[in-house]
């Protein structure tokens, strides 16, 4: 069960959530920045200009929809920050989140194909980016919050483990406590990589998988593309490794959802969007859905439990296993960055997040230097 973290500012409680209906209004917003908005905002000081941030919370509150989560209502965060005057908070949010050196190394952390040197495979980071793109696109259509969805985005797979699930298998049966990326991943922006994060984009990265649905609806929507980012990649992944051919996909549900991998992703936003309007709450139509979560179930079968494509899953497992263990018995070869945490949280959860950490690379990088015997040189003449 998906923990939550227990150091919320507690403000007042959500204004929104996932039950919360969602405006029908038409779509017809202008999306055009106005730079004379009226300075009434500014209580204390009513002749003072706003700040470019101060405009682009007025836009918010001018444009988006009523359901929308404005940057200027956040619940804040856990240290107090000043705020800028250029950027709204959720912008400044995504900012902190991909300037980080965890989000760098989502560049070399397994998708599904483990450490894949074809040039067009994902990677979680290009993962990342397609879950922001598909968010992005649904919140600017329901007039949700943008800034927020793609937040959300960048953060939700920054505590994802080496060699994917089969790393978090490892760490779920070598860790005594309860590990999950989700948790790992709130992990690292507030302790790991000490981001200082708002509560709205903290909320969202805890929440995007599991059973737990996010506070707002810009948090729901980031669960939705992980899902038709996935569900669309790993299957266009296979069809590049040949562990699926076109015709595979049942004929049923590719009436239902298109033919092709662009064509699936359109119809599953389009549907998304089309029913959260009607119902006012983020949600995707029940046909849709149901033929989504039948290819997913189709992608577990053919595709993740598929011994050619996890062939190596089982050895991956063995070396994070190998390291795991060698860390807990020798403590003092962590990096020194750790020495922190094994004092207040014990060795194992020091070496937890050690791990988790790392991309594939490093992992197998460090596993030969610590176990592998180098071999002789021919000494130079
Ligand atoms: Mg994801």
């Amino acid at each position: 069960m998906t923990k939550r973290a227990s150091f919320y500012p507690t403000n007042d409680p959500p204004t929104i959530g996932p039950d919360t209906p969602l405006s029908t209004e038409p779509l017809t917003a202008t999306l055009a920045f106005s730079p004379t908005v009226e300075p009434d905002i500014h209580t204390d000081e009513p002749d003072a200009p706003m700040t470019i941030r101060e405009m682009l919370e007025e836009r918010e509150r001018r444009e988006l929809s009523s359901l929308a989560t404005l940057s200027a209502n956040t619940r804040g965060r856990i240290l107090p920050l000043s705020p800028d005057d250029m950027r709204t908070d959720f912008q400044r949010d995504r900012d902190r989140i991909l300037h980080c050196k965890s989000f760098r190394r989502l560049m070399h952390k397994t998708q599904v194909f483990l450490s894949p040197e074809h040039d067009h495979y994902r990677t979680r980071l290009t993962h990342t980016l397609e879950v922001a793109q598909i968010g992005r696109t649904i919140a600017r259509a329901l007039r949700l919050n943008e800034d927020l969805c793609e937040a959300i985005s960048l953060g939700h797979d920054l505590g994802h483990t080496p060699f994917g699930h089969a790393g978090e298998r490892v760490l779920q049966r070598c860790y005594q406590e309860s590990f999950s990326h989700c948790q790992q991943s709130l992990r690292v922006v507030d302790k790991l990589e000490g981001l200082n994060l708002t509560y709205e984009v903290r909320n969202g990265i805890l929440c995007h998988a599991g059973d737990t649905l996010a506070d707002t609806p810009e948090g729901v929507i980031v669960k939705f593309a992980d899902r038709i980012a996935y569900i669309n990649h790993d299957i266009d992944d296979a069809l590049r490794a040949g562990i699926l051919k076109p015709d595979d996909i049942p004929a049923e549900l590719c009436e239902v959802l298109g033919e092709t991998h662009g064509a699936r992703i359109n119809t599953m936003v389009r549907s998304i969007v089309a029913e959260s309007r009607e119902k006012r709450t983020v949600a995707m139509e029940p046909e849709i859905y149901k033929a989504t979560m039948r290819l997913r179930a189709f992608l577990f079968e053919r595709v993740y439990t598929n011994p050619e494509a996890k062939g190596e899953e089982g050895r991956a497992e063995a070396l994070l296993e190998t390291l795991y263990r060698y860390f807990v018995d020798h403590p003092r070869e962590l990096p020194d960055e750790f020495s922190a945490t094994i004092e207040e949280e014990g060795i194992a959860r020091a070496v937890c997040d050690y791990i988790s950490g790392m991309t594939d690379r490093y992992a197998i990088n460090l596993y030969k230097s610590l176990f592998i015997p180098r071999v002789w040189g021919q000494k130079e003449a």
